[in-house]
């Protein structure tokens, strides 16, 4: 690759006018003679406003030094299954996946948090324990593949009545409510893998004052970008695998919420195991304490990429959350950042089939929130609304400059 052909980092800083939405830091460019055209806002800023600790400090301090073990800098593993107390449930009783809980309850502002083996694993765990034959759910027409699958397939088998509603417009939550009441009401705030931008607190208010249970999967935006539970979501999951351990090398899922709720899907968890182990709460809490870090390195390359492809001719649309042509409310200041995720519509099959076979730097496979960049074709599915020839991509931690090559050079191998 010659000079020239490389995106310049400094020109974009200089130009770009999501630049400073993406909280990219003056104070380098300044050093550097560059004056920006924007006020730029100091990187910390991307955090979400409601941020509170009891210690005055910021989310990025707490999030190192909140929960360790007394005496620990780092918690170790503790592998022991009945010490202090037998394992099961995964709550509190494990030192090392304790020090993961109370991170997360930190972060995201909640009572209690309880542990378990996956993001799919907690998820079910949460609905295994809180839905009765009768209830009735009501959710996005789109959210993360398998929990599709368990809300059409599952559910419905254990007499729970599901609803599936466009929730881009939250009129269209009320509606439903109205016409009749729920006892949940679950979504995605930027939706796997439609890259919609639902108005987290709207619809919180419209569920909470028709008095049903808000189950907020933040996967995606993570507590830095979002905090639901602060907005008065009930319940907030993480599939901790993805941002929050942020190294594609754990897994794990956790829910956060009030001590009475949480309480019942840990008694529940005595009943159906599925524990989050001390070696990956391990991994996940050495992971989330850079959180703050990666998720702005997320952020801003994932804009700069998306900026890129929405300008090359073999692209119809980009769907990325930091993009105004995407996301309208894109600079309207919360959240603050889309993370890494985002999505292509291709004008052809060629490209769509192709690029996964020439991409070199970029891994294509499924998965997300890691250090590497992936790419997976997902098929079209209107009543999902995922559109044709679609790729999702999950922007990992390689210089953005890099990535943007690759996605040139395939590119260029499909036409
Ligand atoms: N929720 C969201 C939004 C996801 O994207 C995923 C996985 O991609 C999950 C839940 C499931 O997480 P896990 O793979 O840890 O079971």
């Amino acid at each position: 690759m010659n000079s020239d052909e490389r995106v310049s980092r400094r020109a974009f800083l200089s130009t770009s006018t999501v630049a400073a939405s993406a909280g990219l830091a003056a104070t380098g460019l300044a050093a550097e003679g560059v004056s920006p055209q924007k006020t730029i806002p100091p990187v910390a800023e991307l955090v979400d406003d409601n941020f509170t600790s009891a210690t005055g400090r910021q989310f990025g301090s707490q999030v190192i030094h909140h929960g360790e073990q007394s005496g620990y800098q780092v918690t170790p593993i503790s592998q022991d299954k009945a010490r202090p107390t037998y394992q099961r449930p995964g709550n509190l009783n494990n030192p090392t996946v304790a020090a993961l809980l109370r991170k997360v309850m930190e972060m995201e502002g909640t009572e209690a948090t309880i542990g378990g083996p996956c993001g799919m694993g907690i998820i079910s765990q949460t609905y295994m324990a809180l839905v009765k034959p009768g209830d009735r759910v009501v959710t996005h027409r789109c959210n993360y593949y398998w929990v599709m699958a368990l809300f059409q397939q599952q559910l419905s088998s254990w007499g729970v009545e599901v609803e599936f509603i466009d929730m881009t417009n939250p009129e269209n939550l009320a509606k439903s409510l109205k016409a009749k009441p729920a006892n949940f009401v679950h979504w995605e705030p930027y939706v796997n893998p439609t890259m919609e931008v639902l108005d987290t607190p709207a619809l919180i208010k419209i569920a909470k004052q028709a008095g049903a249970t808000v189950i907020v999967d933040n996967t995606w935006l993570t507590p830095y970008l979002l905090q639901p539970a602060r907005l008065g979501a009930d319940l907030v999951i993480h599939s901790v695998t993805k941002y929050v351990g942020g190294h594609g090398n754990a897994m794990g899922g956790v829910v956060s919420g009030s001590k009475k709720l949480v309480g019942k899907i840990e008694k529940a968890q005595n009943m159906f195991g599925g524990l989050l182990r001390p070696m990956d709460a391990f991994l996940v809490t050495q992971g989330v304490k850079t959180l703050p870090l990666r998720m702005r390195q997320h952020c801003r390359s994932a804009q700069m990429i998306a900026e890129f492809l929405q300008s090359h001719p073999a692209v119809a649309r980009v769907r990325y959350g930091g993009l105004t042509d995407w996301n309208p409310d894109a600079k309207a200041g919360q959240p603050k950042g889309f993370g890494g995720m985002l999505g292509i519509e291709w004008k052809t099959n060629a490209v769509y089939q192709g690029l996964g076979k020439h991409v070199k730097l970029i891994i294509n496979a499924t998965s997300l929130g890691d250090p590497v960049t992936r790419i997976t074709m997902r098929r079209a599915d209107k009543l999902y609304g995922i559109p044709p020839r679609f790729t999702r991509v999950s922007i990992g931690l390689e210089e953005p400059e890099d990535l943007i090559a690759d996605f040139k050079q395939a590119i260029e191998r499909c036409s």
